[in-house]
């Protein structure tokens, strides 16, 4: 059913629509996180003969001169969330289609065998209310069900600091806090920490400057904002729908979520915004 809606909406002429008028003289910025090769190659074929890549970086120094320059029409960032180990699979598409990504590593995760918490194996209901409740309580109630945070796993969730070496110039690296706690369930030391901490402790890892922040999960407050701010980050990043310009608050930088999704059509009806624009589903 999903499928057949996806293909209706694609070949409807909205996608065309949306993109020839309102993502024409806007900047989109897209989130994926663990896609496969395959996925990787049939998207980036299709996005990279109607958009135009640009890095996060060009974005950002257009955001802050409040100048477009050089930003095409139809400029569209690709970001990856998480440092899945499997993005360095990509690196083959990514030289092929010529696409300039940004990559959101936890600084506590990457380079190590520790497990992303979120990719524990519980019911949806589980993880919605994981994402809700105080972090202190999150912690807890994953150590109840045998998830301990530090522990490390012969089966490698995360990419390691070689891997992240022969992604470099492609992939620009960046912060998603040390832990992906959900931020604005923090107390304010630890989200202060958070998103602080990451930033020295990647800069130290990487030897590249950290500018960006992606929130986890999207979440974020004004508190975070300012912490952001503090620690010396020049943006950061939601998963709140919808487009960018120059005018933008840099700190609260929209983006459009194909859900990794291995279906075309679903891809090319994310991607213009449509979805998050009419909330249709
Ligand atoms: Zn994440």
């Amino acid at each position: 059913m999903k499928k057949i809606v996806f293909a209706l909406l694609r070949y409807s002429g909205l996608p065309v629509f949306f993109r020839e008028v309102i993502q024409r003289n806007k900047i989109s910025v897209l989130v994926f996180h663990d896609i496969d090769p395959e996925t990787a190659e049939r998207s980036f074929a299709y996005l990279s003969k109607h958009y135009n890549f640009i890095s996060l970086d060009e974005m950002i120094t257009a955001i802050q001169k409040k100048d477009p320059g050089k930003i095409p029409k139809k400029a569209m960032v690709v970001t990856f969330d998480d440092g899945h180990v499997k993005n360095h699979d990509l690196l083959p598409v990514l030289k092929k289609y010529q696409v300039p990504v940004t990559i959101f590593l936890c600084s506590g995760i990457v380079d190590t065998g520790k497990h992303f918490w979120f990719l524990e194996k519980m019911d949806k209901k589980t993880l919605r209310h994981l994402k809700r409740i105080p972090n202190e309580d999150r912690i807890s109630l994953l150590q109840a069900r045998g998830f301990h945070s530090e522990e490390e796993h012969h089966d490698v969730q995360a990419l390691s600091l070689n891997q992240i070496a022969e992604m470099t110039p492609w992939a620009s690296m960046q912060s998603h806090t040390v832990s992906h706690p959900i931020l604005s369930n923090c107390k304010d030391g630890e989200s202060k920490w958070e998103i602080t901490e990451s930033k020295i402790a990647l800069e130290k890892k990487l030897k590249n400057p950290i500018n960006a922040i992606a929130y986890p999960n999207g979440n974020f407050t004004k508190r975070e904002i300012n912490f952001a701010k503090e620690a010396g980050y020049l943006c950061g990043l939601t998963v709140n729908p919808g487009f960018n310009s120059i005018q933008s608050d840099p700190f609260k930088l929209r983006r459009l979520d194909p859900n990794d999704t291995q279906n075309i059509n679903e891809l090319i009806v994310k991607s213009s915004g449509i979805q998050s624009l009419l909330r249709l589903f």
